[in-house]
């Protein structure tokens, strides 16, 4: 079943989010309070309205209570986020998703009931700073304060090795979970398979056990 989605703010976060939903052939309500916002996305959005999200009544009219998820890209202005959130849970919306400008706005955030808090400048500029450091690294997603799965690029050091061969989880405590080749996934791979040059290698682990690989594995 096609999930809705309505996107409140409609901001660089905001209107990347509805965009790319609409791309992917969900419905998306858009909301703003800025009539020009509204006139940008009308042709990404299924609906595009011109709505206060700390207004209930709006919120109603606009028949919020019908989306499962609603994500509040309310940008500065953070009361207005605070706000409209809490009138989300309240109408009980399962899923209100929730971008946080600092700390204390997500501490309040957590407390109100938002399901999901994203900080997205920060998740960024990890991933980019990931990049800078090492090149080896592709992509990071971060579990946990200490787990982490990484994609890592394999160099001619693990050319033709097998996973047996490598027994990286023996030696650095980190799984490998798959290899990308091209557009090939293979997805739990098993002990016999081949690892090559420029393979992607998805691996999760302990921070500092994937540094280690990283470092003297790779
Ligand atoms: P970003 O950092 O993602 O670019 P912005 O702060 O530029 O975010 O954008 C936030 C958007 O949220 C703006 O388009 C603004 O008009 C909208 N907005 C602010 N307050 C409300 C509100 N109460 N209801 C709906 N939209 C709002």
């Amino acid at each position: 079943m096609k999930k809705q989605f309505a996107v409140i703010g409609l901001g660089r976060f905001g209107s990347s989010i509805c965009k790319e939903l609409y791309k992917l052939g969900h419905e998306v309500l858009a909301i703003d309070t800025n009539e020009q916002k509204i006139n940008e996305i009308t042709r990404y959005a299924t609906h595009s309205v011109i709505a206060d999200g700390t207004d209930e009544k709006a919120l109603q009219s606009v028949g919020i209570r019908n989306f499962d998820y609603v994500i509040v890209a309310i940008g500065d202005d953070i009361q207005s986020s605070i706000l409209s959130t809490l009138l989300l849970k309240e109408l009980g919306i399962e899923q209100v998703w929730v971008k946080a400008q600092n700390y204390y706005h997500q501490r309040v955030l957590e407390k109100i009931g938002a399901d999901r808090i994203v900080h997205p400048e920060q998740d960024m500029g990890m991933r980019i700073a990931q990049h800078l450091v090492s090149e080896k690294i592709i992509d990071y997603i971060e579990l946990s304060e200490d787990y982490s799965i990484v994609e890592m690029v394999a160099t001619t050091k693990v050319d033709q090795e097998t996973l047996a061969d490598l027994d990286i989880r023996a030696k650095y405590g980190c799984t490998i979970l798959g290899i990308k080749r091209g557009k090939d996934i293979n997805i739990s791979p098993l002990p016999d398979d081949l690892i090559h040059k420029g393979d992607i290698l998805i691996v999760i682990g302990h921070k500092n056990d994937l540094k280690r690989f990283e470092d003297e594995g790779l």
